[in-house]
Order: C-alpha cells, then structure tokens, then sequence
C-alpha cells in the first residue's frame, strides 16, 4: 500500500526536550521524495509559524502550512463549524494567534471559551471563563494531557487547567487535540485525503495510536519518548507497526 502522507508527532518523535532526535532531520526531509508531510501536535503554545520556525532551525523542510497545532485546529473546528466568533482563551500566544488568524474576535464578554496550557495562569482567567460558560458560552480544551515532558520532567499539562474550569462548571468540553476526532478531521480537510492513505507517526498510545486507529490510518508508534516495550504489552491500544525511532520509518514495508 502506498502511504501517501506521513503524520508526525512532534514531542517524543522529532525532539526529546530540546534535543532532536538522532536520525530525525534525514528521515523527515527523505519522505518528502515521495509523500505530504505534516507535523501534528496537541501543544496550543506555540503557533504554527512558531513550530515551522523552530523545524527549519533543525534542518527539516516545511513550512507553516504543514504544521496543526491544537490551538490551530481549535480555531479551524470553530470557523469550520460557526464562522467567526467572539473567544474568550485561556492559554499562551500561539493560542491567541491562531484564533486571530481564523478571524476570530479576542474579548472577555465571549460565545465560545478555549483552554490551552497557560504558564501565566491566575484565578482571574479562571473566574472569566466560568463566567462566560455559566452565561452559556461553548467550552472548548485545546487538549486534555495531564502533563507534559519537559527537559526538566513532568509540568502540569492542558488538561490539568481545563479540569480546574470543568469542575467549577459543572460541564464537560469539547475536546479537539488528539485522540478526538475534531483535530483529525481538520488533518483529512488540510490533505484531502482519504485516511486510509495516511499513516500516524506518534510516541504516546492514548493520544497519537488511537487518534489513528479512530479515524482509520495506519498508525507507527516510536519507542523514542514516552511508551516503553512494557507499555506497549500493557495496553489495550495495538498500533500496526512499532519502531525505534523515526529513523526507522523507511524500513517498513506497507
Ligand atoms: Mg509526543
């Protein structure tokens, strides 16, 4: 079977902390000869020139059009779905920027509120929020991760924020990042594609394997971040292929 675009992870798969992965660059730019490439990750911090920016600096070619963050896809599900509207986020300035560049409106008396991981967080921003979900704003999380790998280890993650304002609402969100479905279908819009003819490339199996196996692509875990050959045995999530690390991507055979 010809894979006609590889899906890339980012944490875990293309960089280790600040680190890239050995071999990463080489695999990464090679399945451009023959496939679309796009890197997908569940951070909303950053924004999508950001992500680009810091891959060129590491050698690999794209460019912002080949890169879905979270906060991206959130910002895309909800012109997708709605059009333009007011947003009140909670998260950092890639968030903010992408919501801006969909041509949504900023403000704190808002129709829709998103979560993301904010590193400036304060009971204010939480306070907002619940106001505007109490007045019957959507609630949308950019992702549920309950932390996040750093250099420096585990920080807390999206998901421990959007818990915070879930409980003070008393309502569930829409989740749009890995493994739910909104996120994958602004992947299948961006390609136009049929999923079946793209595989996942992803190092977590209950973000990354199973967005795959929801939406019906190929899925290659790498056990060059987060799971180990012990987690693997452990969990009921089987990807098709398991691999080192992306720079043994080339050696599968479809
Ligand atoms: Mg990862």
């Amino acid at each position: 079977m010809a894979i006609k675009a590889y899906i890339l992870d980012l944490d875990g798969v293309i960089y280790l902390g600040s680190d890239v992965i050995v071999g990463a660059v080489d695999s990464v730019n090679r399945l451009w000869d023959h496939a679309r490439v796009l890197f997908l990750t569940n951070n909303s911090t950053r924004s999508r020139d950001n992500v680009a920016a810091r891959l060129n600096a590491s050698g690999i070619r794209c460019t912002k059009n080949d890169v879905i963050t979270a906060g991206y896809a959130a910002a895309a599900h909800i012109k997708k779905h709605h059009g333009f509207q007011t947003v009140y986020p909670i998260g950092e300035a890639g968030l903010i920027e992408e919501l801006k560049a969909q041509g949504h409106t900023i403000c704190e008396d808002a129709d829709f509120v998103v979560v993301g991981l904010d590193r400036d967080l304060h009971y204010d921003k939480l306070r907002i929020g619940l106001q505007n979900i109490v007045d019957g704003a959507e609630f949308i999380a950019t992702n549920t991760d309950p932390v996040l790998l750093t250099e420096h280890g585990f920080v807390p993650g999206s998901g421990a924020i959007v818990h915070a304002l879930e409980t003070a609402a008393g309502v569930s969100p829409l989740v749009i990042g890995k493994p739910e479905p909104p996120i994958m279908d602004i992947v299948l819009d961006i390609l136009k594609l049929q999923a079946d003819e793209c595989a996942i490339v992803g190092d977590r199996l209950e973000t990354d394997i199973l967005a795959g196996i929801r939406c019906g692509m190929s899925t290659v875990l790498v056990l060059s971040g987060v799971e180990t050959r012990e987690s693997l045995e452990h969990s009921e999530i089987e990807p098709d292929y398991v691999i080192e690390s992306i720079s043994e991507l080339a050696a599968i055979e479809w």
